[in-house]
């Protein structure tokens, strides 16, 4: 949520980086929160934030982990909020126009899905290994990028799950292409396994498919993660100090955000080091 997303890239993802200043605190008002140790107060969606400025800033931004909102500085919209509040809705916010904000904070969360999707075709289309399907890949980016710019009301009709389910075969016949240039494990498939807690220092995981793993509190200390396939793996509280991430597949910011790490953990060009790992 609300911060400054810098950083040399090697693809270009500009445009799917959070850009706080240009957009109406979106996130702090159209989603749900819910009491946790992630959030410290119950909101329901549409409401916006107590913390919340009249210029749509976060008024605790620099306070947010010690006042128990770390799930806000874990957040990423993938540029999605400045996308909604100046061309979507051309500029006008939902202070202001209160009779289109619901349709506003309806577009947000769908939008949002629809930047993700471009983050991660942005990244395929920029793996070598996985050029046989450039063509596809470049095909469904464009269709993704054009549904970003449809009418607010034809949002709501979007189904972006069935879209979701069409980029998530692409990308998986992707990172196979790409994994299989690593060099051969055992076991390479822990796709969605429990690994929470799990004892991986230094652990060789290059070209292992982590998708959707749990690796909540992992000790990943050291650990070796290049061209493993990290798409929505579980990484909070995971000790990444010292990792190898570079040339990981598909992994966000916001992964790396709910993560603990160190200046030693070596990250892909296109993310930031968070500024709550230690230095
Ligand atoms: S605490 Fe700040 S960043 Fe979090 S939802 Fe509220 S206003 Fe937004």
């Amino acid at each position: 949520m609300p911060d400054n997303v810098q950083g040399p890239d090697r693809s270009d993802r500009a445009a799917l980086r959070a850009d706080c200043a240009s957009c109406f605190g979106l996130c702090c008002v159209a989603l749900t929160l819910t009491r946790s140790a992630d959030f410290a107060i119950d909101k329901d969606a549409g409401k916006p934030c107590g913390n919340l400025q009249e210029d749509f800033r976060c008024g605790i931004h620099t306070e947010l982990r010690t006042r128990g909102f770390p799930g806000c500085t874990v957040y990423d919209c993938f540029g999605a909020g400045q996308k909604v509040s100046r061309e979507t809705f051309d500029g006008q916010d939902w202070r202001g126009a209160p009779r289109t904000a619901r349709q506003m904070f309806q577009v947000f969360p769908v939008m949002r899905q629809l930047h993700e999707l471009l983050w991660y075709l942005t990244e395929a289309l920029s793996l070598e290994p996985a050029r046989p399907l450039h063509g596809e890949i470049r095909r469904t980016l464009e269709e993704t990028e054009r549904l970003t710019h449809l009418p607010a009301d034809a949002f709501l009709d979007l189904d972006v799950a069935g879209h979701r389910d069409i980029v998530a075969e692409l990308l998986l016949r992707t990172s196979e292409l790409v994994r299989a240039t690593a060099p051969r494990r055992k076991k390479r498939d822990h796709r969605g396994a429990d690994l929470i807690g799990a004892r991986l220092k230094g652990a060789d995981l290059r070209g292992v498919d982590l998708r959707g793993a749990y690796l909540i509190a992992a000790d990943l200390t050291g650990a070796d993660l290049r061209l493993a396939d990290l798409t929505g793996a579980d990484f909070r509280d995971a000790d990444l100090s010292g990792a190898d991430l570079t040339g990981s597949l598909f992994l966000t910011q916001a992964q790396l955000n709910a993560a603990r790490g160190n200046a030693a953990t070596k990250l892909p060009p296109s993310l930031r080091r968070p500024a709550h790992w230690d230095r």
